[in-house]
């Protein structure tokens, strides 16, 4: 298939369309199951609508997928999601969902697709109402515990089960959306990075190596609290001194793997400035693109926290609040999306992926990538959140080849 009609300038367009819509100087207001996000779905479906030969429909989670019918039916598939943090930024999910929907636009004009061409806006990918992200592209791939959170609510008190149902998605039936999966031989999803690494190297794409696996852990160290001035400095048991050090050799760590960590509260008890803390309770996240490469992360933490402790006098313990491994991406599609990324910077880049996305759920069911468009500053979640718009158009032309390749061999296939 020809890409050569796909036209990134259209993508900013439409993002700018439904910015004056649904945007404002409060931000973006797209917080999933309002009035306002079915506002910015009717802007999605409108535009559907002029597409000759597309068809969509709302599945039993609550995700809208579009339709364009190729030579088989043997379908590639693109999407994001269009719903918003509140107060969010512009771009965040609905970059990937206008890039797919130029994606339909422009093969619809190229005449019949080789292979079948479906578009996915994901439901509730922030989880910013109720609290559970993924909501509608786990509750698709079947790792969403639904009885876990029916009874959620907003904090308004209305439930999530009720809320659902007000907008038609009644989720005892979410197993039934799966069998949309079955002629889907392949995921592609842009984003914006929400990160500072492509903007600090002057870039304005990157393909997506996977989401990092991550672990999450309480780690308390034990000494003994005792008088701020009647206790000499060296015959001290100071376990937030010992915290400290951790907190450093951690660091170090997370450096030394080229991976990140992350410390984000301490807890020291009594918790008074004229006692020695004889409990600190810190909270440690580690990441990495690499399942090999975060165990030895963890491990080497934890031989750093014991001689943190051991340094002053102290004792430590690790419990584990939360951990999920790596998601990588598919190898060939990693390929292809490389290629597209030089073909259009001239510079090839790839990069792990820090938050989770929806594409991380459908890596579990079929061969999937993301790429990534710089982000400024490196923010998102917040009305700062921005992309210089000639990134915007780069990474949306390295979008719409890494699809069209994708396009091209699934249907030969
Ligand atoms: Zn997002």
């Amino acid at each position: 298939m020809s890409t050569a009609a796909y036209a990134p300038a259209n993508v900013v367009r439409d993002l700018q369309e439904l910015n004056a819509l649904t945007g404002g100087p409060d931000g973006a207001r797209r917080l999933a199951w309002t009035e306002d996000w079915v506002k910015a779905r009717d802007f999605l479906r409108a535009k559907l609508d002029e597409i000759p030969g597309v068809t969509y429909e709302m599945d039993e989670c609550g995700n809208i997928w579009a339709t364009l019918p190729g030579a088989r039916p043997e379908a590639v598939t693109v999407g994001s999601h269009v719903d918003a943090v509140p107060r969010g930024g512009w771009l965040d999910g609905v970059l990937g969902v206008m890039a797919g929907l130029e994606v339909l636009r422009s093969a619809a004009a190229a005449g019949t697709p080789p292979c079948t061409i479906k578009l996915v806006d994901w439901a509730d990918e922030e989880g910013a109402r109720f609290g559970r992200s993924l909501l509608g592209s786990s509750a698709f791939a079947g790792t969403l515990e639904i009885e876990d959170v029916r009874e959620f609510t907003d904090k308004d008190g209305i439930r999530l089960d009720d809320a659902l149902k007000a907008m038609g998605v009644d989720l005892a039936q979410a197993h039934l959306a799966k069998r949309r999966i079955e002629d889907v031989k392949a995921y592609l999803e842009l984003h914006i990075e929400q990160g500072p690494v492509l903007e600090s190297e002057g870039l304005a794409v990157g393909a997506v190596l996977g989401t990092v696996g991550v672990e999450r852990y309480t780690v308390t160290f034990r000494g003994q609290a005792a008088h701020a001035g009647s206790t000499p400095m060296l015959q001290r048991k100071d376990t937030f001194s010992a915290a400290a050090r951790f907190a450093l050799l951690l660091r170090d760590v997370a450096i030394r793997h080229e991976g990140v960590s992350t410390i984000g509260n301490a807890n020291c008890t009594p918790g008074v400035v004229t006692a020695v803390p004889g409990v600190t309770e810190i909270l440690v996240d580690q990441r990495h693109i690499d399942a090999d490469t975060l165990a030895a992360m963890n491990a080497d933490a934890r031989v750093a926290a014991q001689q943190a402790a051991e340094e002053f006098g102290c004792t430590v313990e690790w419990e584990q609040l939360w951990r999920i491994p790596p998601i990588p991406f598919d190898p060939a599609l990693i390929e292809d999306a490389r290629a597209a990324v030089r073909e259009v910077t001239g510079t090839d880049r790839a990069l792990p992926s820090g938050p989770l996305h929806d594409a991380a759920e459908m890596a579990r069911m079929v061969p999937t990538v993301m790429l990534f468009a710089s982000s400024i500053n490196g923010l998102s979640h917040c009305i700062e959140e921005d992309t210089p718009e000639e990134h915007l158009l780069l990474a949306a032309e390295a979008f719409g080849i890494a699809v069209g390749r994708a396009i091209e061999r699934v249907g030969k296939a």
